[in-house]
């Protein structure tokens, strides 16, 4: 069994398909999923997706894209929604994506500050979302030490899985372990220790190969990206299946039985 800890099956590109998603992921082995929500109408729906389907759990967030929309009171209604449904395992996915001209340094923080602090006071883990700033997040993390989390998706540099790892922070790593120009993924998966990897495929962004050229990737896929993983580290897929479902379960808690 493995499970996709970190897709968007709320997303457009799935969201007319999602029930057949479902079904195929389930049939792949796929059998426990974490969809993610990423704003306020998207919170909606994934509330949606995990009455919907028994295999499927959520985090929701104000993923750090949106942090200029939030609106004043977004953590009380974040609060009320993880009152609400106890399968929302994780704040997530928040953060700070400095990549690209239109990144808001400034805006990102307080909106991933405030939400560290919902974890905190909700005691539930925090998933990441961390691109070209693991400087800057893992300085703002240092303060909150006590939140498990793992940086998802995660494209930094061994020398910065290995801050994180110091940290005691979980690695997702996605279909991009399969690319060509991605050696320094590669690197990052055979170097974090066992008990400290999750996979995931962030779909449907990131198809792997040898699927690469079906664009919208779904949870079925995450299998492609272990099969990776497994072959860089040298184990087999059943160990690596194992082992990372037992670390989303240690990280997200029992509820994802
Ligand atoms: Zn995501």
């Amino acid at each position: 069994m493995l499970i996709d800890t970190h897709c968007h099956l709320t997303d457009q590109a799935i969201l007319p398909d999602q029930a057949a998603v479902v079904q195929r992921a389930i049939a792949a082995g796929v059998q426990r999923m974490i969809t993610i929500g990423t704003g306020p109408e998207d919170h909606q729906r994934v509330l949606k997706a995990i009455e919907s389907y028994p295999e499927v759990f959520g985090a929701v967030a104000v993923h750090p894209h949106l942090a200029g929309e939030t609106a004043p009171d977004f953590i009380a209604a974040m609060w009320a929604l993880f009152a609400s449904q106890p399968r929302l395992l994780a704040v997530g996915e928040c953060g700070l994506d400095y990549h690209g001209p239109s990144a808001n340094a400034a805006l990102q923080r307080p909106v991933f500050i405030q939400q560290l602090d919902l974890a905190r006071q909700l005691k539930l883990p925090a998933i990441l979302h961390v691109r070209d700033a693991h400087a800057d997040a893992l300085s703002i993390m240092a303060d909150y030490a006590d939140i498990p989390h793992v940086v998802h998706c995660f494209t930094g540099t061994a020398e910065e899985a290995a801050c994180w790892l110091e940290r005691g922070a979980y690695v997702g790593i996605t279909g991009i372990v399969t690319y060509k120009n991605a050696p320094e993924v590669r690197a990052v998966a055979r170097m974090v220790p066992e008990d400290r990897l999750l996979v995931e495929t962030d779909c449907p962004y990131l198809s792997p190969e040898p699927v690469r050229k079906i664009k919208i990737n779904e949870p079925a896929f995450v299998v492609h990206v272990a099969a990776r993983v497994a072959a860089e580290r040298g184990v087999s897929v059943e160990a690596l299946a194992q082992s990372t479902t037992t670390n989303a379960r240690r990280l997200f808690g029992p509820r994802l039985e």
